[in-house]
């Protein structure tokens, strides 16, 4: 069972929070088997495999059909949320930036499967053991980083900025930073802290791309929380005991875009439920955990005019 999150704790791919990132691959490997067309993940599907989790690997290699145990929503929004983050880096590195920090790395393929343009610095950041993990599972797949990869591992709510110095970080370079699938799972003021230092660390140029949720309105919490449970009930059913309610944290905090904003960046927003139109997929049906609401924040450092793209429902903040 799930252990309550506290200050401090800790996880490999197979427990508490570190098991999100290989659900999130194994979305993505069911996404790159049935939908290639959108979503090309090679390395999703072993991974999940090398990590062990029964039910995982059976779904993420087709040998147990998703059907009730793994919402379309779900999938589909790994194909919108894939393809956001891929063409955020080829955007940010065809205009010359040649760092990049992907912050919560988990199990994301991109250091070894985008193009990256030579001479890229590609600094993943997570907890030791996923780190650690993906580096070696990867290697004895036989797979090589298409960027110069280099590691921080250490723990988001502490001291990362000097762990990714000493891999080689330059603040004074333009960088492009992501943090995909991570603000819920740090606390209210761990994630103000985290936007505070990528804030400090991002030297003119820079850019920066995540998720950002409105607040709750009454009864939202309610109805998340009972999507969560629900989630993990059927997924103990199968053997596989997760407690997904208690590995974030619900409630309150900053909005990450009106954070951003307020700390000088320009930003470009749009939410899933856009993507989804964008990319012709069916509407969000079942939306009791509150996705179509989630927006997906390009960001800028500086008060920049910026070129509008895409669905025209984009808004600048
Ligand atoms: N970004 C990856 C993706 O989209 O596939 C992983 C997302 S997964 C939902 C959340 C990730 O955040 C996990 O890899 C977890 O280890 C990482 N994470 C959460 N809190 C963290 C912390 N305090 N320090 C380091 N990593 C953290």
């Amino acid at each position: 069972m799930t252990s309550t999150r506290h200050d401090g704790d800790d996880w490999d791919l197979a427990s508490s929070v570190g098991a999100t990132a290989t659900m999130a691959a194994m979305a993505r490997a069911i996404a790159t088997r049935t939908d290639r067309a959108r979503i090309d993940d090679p390395f999703a599907e072993p991974l999940v495999q090398a990590v062990g989790i029964d039910l995982l690997t059976r779904l993420a290699t087709g040998e147990l059909p998703p059907d009730d145990l793994v919402e379309r929503v779900a999938i589909d929004g790994a194909k919108v949320r894939t393809r956001f983050y891929d063409e955020f880096f080829v955007e940010a590195t065809n205009a010359g930036i040649t760092q990049v920090v992907i912050l919560a790395s988990g199990l994301d393929s991109r250091a070894y499967r985008l193009s990256w343009p030579t001479g890229t610095v590609v600094y993943e950041v997570d907890q030791p053991q996923v780190i650690a993990f993906k580096t070696r599972t990867l290697a004895e797949l036989g797979a090589a980083p298409t960027a110069d990869r280099r590691v921080a591992a250490v723990d988001l709510r502490d001291d990362w900025p000097t762990a990714l110095r000493t891999a080689g970080f330059d603040p004074a370079r333009p960088t492009a930073w992501s943090a995909e699938g991570l603000l819920g799972y740090l606390p209210p003021a761990a994630q103000d802290r985290l936007l505070d230092t990528v804030t400090e660390l991002s030297a003119p140029g820079s850019r920066l791309a995540t998720e950002s949720r409105p607040n709750p309105r009454p009864g939202d919490e309610d109805r998340t929380k009972r999507g969560l449970d629900s989630i993990s009930e059927r997924w103990r059913a199968h053997g596989f005991d997760t407690d997904m309610a208690r590995l974030r944290y619900l409630g309150e905090r900053n909005e990450a875009a009106t954070y951003l904003a307020d700390r000088g960046w320009s930003l470009t927003v749009i939410t899933t439920r856009d993507l989804f139109a964008a990319d012709d997929l069916p509407p969000l049906d079942n939306d009791d955990l509150r996705m179509s609401d989630l927006r997906y924040v390009s960001a800028r450092v500086g008060r920049v005019p910026l070129v509008r793209t895409g669905s025209s429902t984009n808004s600048v903040v």
